[in-house]
C-alpha cells in the first residue's frame, strides 16, 4: 500500500480536488491511503477565528466562520451535483453549528486556551476530508472518511501534541487494514489526532506531512507521496529565487536538514518514521502529476555539487548571554539550557565562547520571561528580526575551502553565528532578516549555476 498526502493547495477548491481524485484513480492499484490538509489558508482563518472570540469579538469570530461556511458548502455542491450534496449537507451543517458553538463559548469566557484553539484548528481536516471522501464516492473511486482522531492518538501538548507511536500504529492495523484488503480508499485528515482521553490534540503548524509519515510507518507502507504545489524539493525556495531547480533524488539526512531550516515544502518530522522503516518519500506537484518530482531516500547518488539546497528560516531571535565571572567554571551551558527548558523554548543554533553563548530561537512571546530568568545567571541581550540561512549537501563533508567561497561571496553582509552540525552536511549562520532574499539569491547564482545532471532536473 502507499500513502497519498494533499496539501492545502491540492484541496483548495473544487478544481483542485477534481484533480486529487484523478491523481487516486491512477494509483488505485497500489491501494492508497490518502490524507488532506485543510483546505488552504483554512487554518489560518479558523485561527483568527478563535483570536477573535478569545478577544471577545463574537460577531466578528461568526462572521468569519460564516464565509468558511459558504466556502466548504460551495466546494462540496460544485462537486457532488445537488441530490449528492444536499444528502452531504446536513453532516456538514452539524460540524459548522459545532464550531459556532465552541466559539461562542470563547468568546463567552473571552479567553482561548491552547485546548480550545486545537479544538477550533481541527475543523479545516475534519471537514476537508471530509468533503474529499464524498467527492471520491461521486467519482466511483471507493472512498471512505476515517476520523483520524481515533487513529492518531497523541499526549496532551496541545498545539504541538506528540504521537504516541505504539497504540497509533496498532489503531492503523486494526481500523485501516481492514479497509485496504475490502479495496476501500481510506480518505484522513492530516494534522490532527487525539489524546488519551479523546480530547482533540493537533500536532503542529504544517504537520499533515507528519501524518502522513506516520500512517506510512504504521501500514508499512511502499511509499510516501507528498503531493504539493511546486515540482518537488527545489534548490531552493522557488517563491525566493525563480532560478531555482527541482532536486531530483535527496538522502533523507539533507531533506531533513533542509525541512528544519525552512524548507516550507516538508515538515521536518516527517522523515522520522521513514527513516525508521526506510520508506522512500515522495514530493510531487499535483497540478503536473506527470512530473517526476522529488526522491527521499537513505542513499542519495554522488552529486558532483557541493550543496544540493539552500534553505532559510525567518522570524529567529538570537538570545546572548554573557558571563564573564564564569571563567573556567563548569555547568554555565547546563544552567542556561534548563532555563530554556523550563520555559519550553527549543533551541536552532548555539555558537560559544569561554563565557559567552549565542542561541537562536523561533521569535515567540516565551522570550521576555526566558530573558528574565537567564539575567540571573549573566548578562542577557536579545535580538529579533533574524534569519538562519542554511546549505546543505553531504558532499560539504569532503570539500575544502568552501566556508571561504560561501562567506567571500556574502564579505559585505554582517554574518553571525556561523556553524558545521555534527551531522557535517550543513552550514549555518545568521542574517538580518531583511537581508534574506538577496543572500538566497547570491549564494544560488554561485553555487548552482552548473547543475550534475544525474540529481538536478
Ligand atoms: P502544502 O500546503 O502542500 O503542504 P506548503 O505551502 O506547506 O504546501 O509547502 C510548499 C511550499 O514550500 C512551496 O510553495 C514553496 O514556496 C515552499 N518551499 C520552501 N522551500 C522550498 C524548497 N526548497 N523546495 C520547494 N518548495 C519550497
Ligand atoms: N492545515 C495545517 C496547517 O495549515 C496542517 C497542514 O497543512 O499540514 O498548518
Ligand atoms: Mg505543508
Amino acid at each position: 500500500m502507499i500513502v497519498m498526502k494533499f496539501g492545502g493547495t491540492s484541496v483548495q477548491d473544487s478544481k483542485a480536488i477534481d484533480r486529487v481524485a484523478q491523481i487516486v484513480q491512477g494509483r488505485l492499484a497500489d491501494r492508497p491511503v490518502v490524507v488532506v490538509s485543510a483546505m488552504a489558508k483554512v487554518t489560518d482563518s479558523l485561527l483568527a477565528m478563535g483570536r477573535a472570540a478569545g478577544n471577545g469579538d463574537r460577531k466578528t469570530a461568526l462572521k468569519m466562520a460564516r464565509a468558511l461556511r459558504e466556502r466548504h458548502y460551495d466546494t462540496a455542491g460544485e462537486l457532488l451535483g445537488t441530490a449528492l450534496f444536499t444528502e452531504f449537507h446536513s453532516g456538514l451543517g452539524g460540524d459548522f453549528e459545532d464550531l459556532d458553538e465552541l466559539l461562542r463559548g470563547i468568546g463567552a469566557v473571552g479567553e482561548i486556551t491552547p485546548r480550545t484553539y486545537d479544538a477550533v484548528a481541527a475543523f479545516g481536516e475534519m471537514l476537508s476530508s471530509k468533503i474529499v471522501a464524498a467527492a471520491f464516492s461521486a467519482r466511483g473511486l471507493p472512498g471512505t472518511h476515517v476520523d483520524s482522531r481515533q487513529v492518531l492518538l497523541t499526549d496532551s501538548s496541545y498545539t504541538k501534541a506528540v504521537p504516541q507511536f505504539d497504540e497509533t500504529n496498532e489503531r492503523l492495523q486494526r481500523k485501516l487494514k481492514p479497509l485496504l484488503d475490502a479495496g476501500q480508499v481510506p480518505v484522513m485528515g492530516g494534522f490532527i489526532g487525539s489524546n488519551r482521553a479523546a480530547v482533540t490534540t493537533t500536532i503542529g503548524r504544517g504537520g499533515s506531512d507528519f501524518s502522513a509519515a506516520i500512517f506510512g510507518a504504521g501500514l508499512d507502507a511502499e511509499r510516501i507521496e507528498i503531493w504539493t504545489d511546486v515540482d518537488g524539493m527545489m534548490t531552493t525556495d522557488p517563491r525566493l529565487c525563480p532560478d531555482a531547480r527541482r532536486i531530483k533524488v535527496i538522502s533523507f539526512d539533507e531533506a531533513a536538514e533542509l525541512a528544519y531550516f525552512g524548507a516550507k515544502v516538508l515538515h521536518p518530522a516527517t522523515v522520522l518514521p521513514a527513516i525508521q522503516k526506510n520508506i522512500p518519500v515522495f514530493i510531487l506537484n499535483s497540478r503536473k502529476p506527470s512530473c517526476e518530482g522529488t526522491k527521499i531516500t537513505a542513499r542519495a547518488p554522488h552529486c558532483q555539487n557541493i550543496f544540493k539546497a539552500i534553505a532559510a528560516k525567518k522570524r529567529i531571535t538570537i538570545v546572548n548571554v554573557a558571563a564573564p565571572r564564569m571563567l573556567l567554571a563548569h555547568g554555565f551551558l547546563r544552567a542556561i539550557f534548563e532555563a530554556f527548558d523550563r520555559h519550553k523554548v527549543a533551541v536552532d543554533v548555539v555558537s560559544t565562547s569561554e563565557v559567552s553563548v549565542s542561541l537562536t530561537v523561533e521569535s515567540n512571546e516565551a522570550i521576555p520571561a526566558l530573558a528574565a530568568d537567564l539575567a540571573r545567571l549573566a548578562d542577557v541581550k536579545y535580538e529579533g528580526r533574524k534569519a538562519i540561512v542554511c546549505l546543505v549537501g553531504e558532499n560539504l563533508r569532503e570539500t575544502p575551502g568552501v566556508a571561504a567561497r560561501v562567506f567571500g561571496e556574502l564579505s559585505d553582509l554582517k554574518v553571525r553565528m556561523i556553524s558545521q552540525g555534527a551531522s557535517e552536511i550543513n552550514l549555518t549562520f545568521v542574517v538580518e532578516e531583511e537581508d534574506v532574499p538577496g543572500v538566497i539569491r547570491r549564494l544560488h547564482a554561485s553555487f548552482f549555476s552548473e547543475l550534475d545532471a544525474e540529481v538536478f532536473a
